[in-house]
């Protein structure tokens, strides 16, 4: 479970859609404090971007950041701009700088260095992506065209299967393909790695895209049927409308088995065994003896799959819905899912619809941060290493791991101090605190590339060949121990994740900088901004999720049923506080799907604040521009948040992103007593909430 946007859709927003905002140089941000603070000299809580004509009881979140909220724009290549994608930009100048350098060093062929400057040279080539047209794309058209029976679909449909869902770490449900495979910890063998299997076969994210009865619905499938349609006439196919409709008709059929994001987030609905032989019985249609033989999955004897009945939905329309329509909906997908390393005009058509429409963005990034993109997603460890080097000192990673020391033990006595929990589970979530394994700034071990391999000529075949890399590399873990430290995000992130079939949690280089981390800012301000995102992260340990896994990742109800009734009476208070939220009048957040990352906002509030008072260790807090330690903590929190989104891109995360919207993040303060002291938050003011109503986590 990350800390914010899911890593594959934020690829789909940075990379697809990615770009930079004007940026202060790089020395300048060194010392710069805020996103674009006016004082480069200042640490601490950024004065300049708060708006203190709000009262904080009645919006925190426009108190915290309303001044930055008036002065900022959202670029015309971006749907959003927030502290992580102005982190994110700073990070890809630094990185393109690297891999520059990489690239004029003349490395050792096939070492990881050549590579990355050969991947990022073959997608800035755009002469020669343009002269080359759709030819690398042919073969593989051909290979559609040529399938005459619903065995050589099966077939085909397995060859297609990649590596590219991951349900509990970057919470990724979504594949383009019929189905997604996640190799990772079993849920009844957690020494050993096991196959999942996902529902798949949109390319629009979610089932509701298909679904959902409102005009605007309703006008995004008219839409996408016309980029169907323009996207299959640009690889010259005859008859695009009718080919469109077909393919609308079958993905609309296929989102109508799908289960919903909230569903999917609850692993207890996830858990079915099936052996290989019970396929057929089970799920009947799609020959899967075919489908397994293409996957190269024959000889693996069982699978955990996530949604069964996606599975038993999506494989009888295998057998019902015509070969044609079938074939029609793999061509298309083949052209959309490698458009953005295909020539300009599936490029552009793609942007069109899925940047413009479906996020409002207006313009493509520039083609270098798309490369970097490219580069980050394909050989993100081969350029994490060098980053790491880099920009990541042994300091740094020093005093965060002292912070995190200090927050670990904030939640060690708030465990204790629980007056409701029984204790063998106490015990339990103590020794979950201690098997824990916290990775800071980087991996332990560096992913081998040896294996890829990368053409300084062939942007299309790099990304290709990389699909079928991690897709082999994750097959070849399956029955293997678990590396309990192996890592899901690359150093150059910004973002943070928890594992929990590892009990492991990433803390990438990249967010441990400005303005999350400054060595040089004051206690309070660290440890409610980055403080609360290390807090985060270990709650989820604790949370929904984290409860059905004991300290070994084992699925294990380590819970008492009565502390299990406590906390979901605890937890369904928050989920209904969070769908009286409204973005806009029409739509509501989903109290229940996002409810996982709303606890450990909360809870990691809580803890980190503790942490803080515990690191005073009884002296006064030092005043800053006359704002006390409590509230620099709190207002610190509320910075984390500073964002704008255009409107398209926040109804899409409401429908798709297991996070709340940034402004209802920095509300959640509402539910800690300490931030009604420090703003003297009174009844009558629009966030008060009675103690009563206050939720406690732990
Ligand atoms: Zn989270």
């Amino acid at each position: 479970m990350s800390f914010q946007l899911k890593a594959s859709q934020f690829f789909v927003a940075l990379a697809a859609l990615c770009a930079v905002t004007a940026l202060p140089p790089l020395a300048a941000r060194a010392q710069n404090a805020a996103i674009d603070s006016p004082q480069p000299e200042t640490h601490g809580i950024v004065v300049a971007n708060l708006d203190t004509s709000v009262k904080p009881g009645d919006d925190f979140f426009e108190y915290a950041n309303g001044a930055w909220i008036k002065r900022t724009e959202i670029p015309p290549d971006r749907a959003n701009v927030n502290v992580f994608s102005v982190l994110t930009d700073l990070t890809n100048k630094r990185t393109v700088g690297l891999i520059e350098e990489v690239a004029k060093a003349n490395a050792p062929a096939g070492s990881g260095k050549r590579k990355i400057g050969h991947l990022y040279n073959s997608y800035m080539d755009e002469a020669g992506i343009e002269a080359k047209g759709l030819a690398p794309l042919r073969p593989h058209l051909e290979a559609i065209a040529a399938l005459r029976d619903k065995r050589e679909l099966a077939r085909a449909l397995g060859e297609s299967l990649r590596a590219d869902v991951d349900a509990l770490n970057d919470t990724n449900f979504h594949t383009p393909n019929l189905f997604g495979l996640w190799v990772a910890p079993g849920f009844n063998d957690s020494e050993h790695y096991a196959p999942y299997l996902m529902q798949g076969g949109l390319e629009m994210r979610d089932r509701e895209f298909y679904l959902a009865d409102t005009d605007r619905m309703r006008d995004i499938r008219a839409k996408y049927r016309a980029h169907v349609s323009a996207m299959l006439k640009l690889a010259a196919f005859d008859d695009t409308d009718a080919r469109a409709e077909r393919v609308l008709s079958l993905e609309h059929a296929i989102a109508e088995k799908h289960i919903s994001l909230a569903d999917d987030e609850d692993i207890h609905k996830a858990n079915n065994t099936w052996k290989q032989s019970d396929f057929a019985a089970k799920a009947p249609g799609l020959d899967w003896a075919e489908f397994f033989r293409g996957a190269g999955l024959a000889k693996e004897p069982s699978f955990i799959v996530w949604q069964p009945t996606a599975f038993i939905g999506e494989s009888a329309l295998v057998a019902s819905i015509p070969l044609d329509a079938w074939k029609d909906w793999m061509a298309y997908h083949l052209m959309e899912d490698n458009a953005d390393v295909l020539p300009k005009a599936l490029a552009e058509e793609r942007f069109d619809f899925f940047g413009k429409t479906l996020s409002g963005t207006t313009e493509q990034r520039p083609r270098w941060q798309r490369g970097v993109a490219l580069v980050n997603k394909l050989l993100g460890d081969a350029v994490g290493q060098i980053y790491a080097q880099r920009y990541f000192p042994p300091e740094a990673k020093a005093s965060a791991q002292a912070m995190v020391a200090n927050i670990i033990a904030a939640f060690r006595k708030r465990i204790d101090a629980l007056d409701w929990m029984d204790p063998s589970t106490k015990a339990e979530a103590q020794a979950k605190l201690t098997t824990l394994y916290v990775g800071i700034g980087y991996p332990e071990t560096w992913t081998d590339y040896s294996a890829y391999e990368v053409k300084a000529d062939d942007v299309f075949g790099n990304q290709w060949r990389s699909g079928l890399f991690e897709y082999h590399s994750s097959v070849a873990r399956l029955g293997k121990p678990v590396d309990r430290r192996q890592w899901c995000m690359t150093p150059q992130t910004v973002n943070a994740v928890n594992l929990p079939l590892q009990n492991g949690l990433n803390f990438p280089a990249a967010i441990l900088q400005l303005p999350f981390f400054d060595p040089l800012a004051p206690a309070a301000a660290n440890y409610g901004a980055i403080g609360t995102v290390i807090g985060h992260e270990i709650s989820h340990t604790f949370d929904t999720e984290g409860a059905a896994f004991d300290s070994k990742g084992r699925v294990r109800n380590w819970w008492t049923s009565a502390d299990l009734a406590h906390f979901k009476a605890a937890t369904a208070k928050l989920a209904a506080q969070y769908d009286t939220y409204k973005p806009f009048p029409d739509i509501s957040v989903n109290g229940r799907q996002t409810l996982g990352e709303n606890i450990a906002d909360v809870a990691g509030l809580a803890a980190s604040h503790d942490a803080f008072v515990a690191s005073l260790e009884g002296q006064p807090a030092s005043v800053q521009d006359g704002f006390t330690g409590e509230q620099q903590f709190f207002i610190a929190f509320g910075q984390n948040w500073a964002s704008k989104a255009r409107e398209a891109m926040l109804r899409q995360q409401v429908l798709t992103d297991p996070h709340s919207p940034a402004r209802f993040r920095a509300a959640t303060a509402r539910n800690n007593d300490a931030w009604y002291a420090a703003f003297n938050v009174q009844p009558g003011d629009t966030l008060y909430l009675a103690p009563p109503e206050r939720v406690r986590i732990c």
